[in-house]
């Protein structure tokens, strides 16, 4: 059978919030490209990113947002958020400020979007955390709970857990529609 490549059952748009640096771009690249850019910031500018995935022989193609730089000037839009199915809010475990603004993000996300979609909390840059961490994974973890998110520590850079955070979110969220 030839699927044409427009040709899916679900299509689940996904956004990336959190601060400027945190290494959004750098996860969404990896994930959707298996790659990773140093120095980003001038280079990495698209608005989203797709990805095709397979549930339960369901064709989902996956459509995730990146803020393309817009949070240095809280210029995100209510297109940005508005029909986001899922969202991950990522924060960098070493920079503290990351983690203490993601309850900002979480409540400008909960005034765009859908109550009950699935949440995922990400600690990024775990490959420095050996020297330089600022976040621990119990205090994020214990946030996590608290405010019913997924949890995991990723890095863009070695690939850990990336393609693991991305996948449980949608699972998840295949759970909340199908
Ligand atoms: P964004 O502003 O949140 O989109 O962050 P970027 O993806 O542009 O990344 C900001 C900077 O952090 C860049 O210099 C990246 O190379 C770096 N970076 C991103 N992810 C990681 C990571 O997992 N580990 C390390 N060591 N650096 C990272
Ligand atoms: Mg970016």
């Amino acid at each position: 059978m030839l699927l044409s490549e427009e040709a899916y059952d679900y299509l689940f748009k996904i956004v990336i919030i959190g601060d400027s640096s945190v290494g959004k771009s750098n996860l969404l690249l990896r994930y959707t490209s298996d790659e990773f850019l140093e120095d980003s910031r001038s280079t990495i500018g698209v608005e989203f990113a797709t990805k095709s995935i397979t549930i339960d022989n369901c064709f989902i193609k996956a459509q995730i947002w990146d803020t393309s730089g817009q949070e240095r000037y809280k210029a995100i839009t209510s297109a940005f958020y508005r029909g986001a199915v899922g969202a991950l809010l990522v924060y960098d475990v070493t920079r503290k400020s990351s983690f203490d603004h993601i309850s900002q993000w979480l409540k400008e996300l909960q005034e765009h979007t859908d109550e009950n979609i699935p949440l995922v909390l990400i600690g990024n840059k775990v490959d420095l955390a050996s020297s330089k961490r600022a976040v621990s994974t119990e205090d994020a973890e214990r946030y996590a709970t608290e405010v019913n998110m997924l949890f995991f520590e990723t890095s863009a850079l070695d690939a850990t857990n990336v393609n693991f955070a991305f996948e449980t979110m949608f699972d998840h969220v295949y759970k909340e529609l199908a």
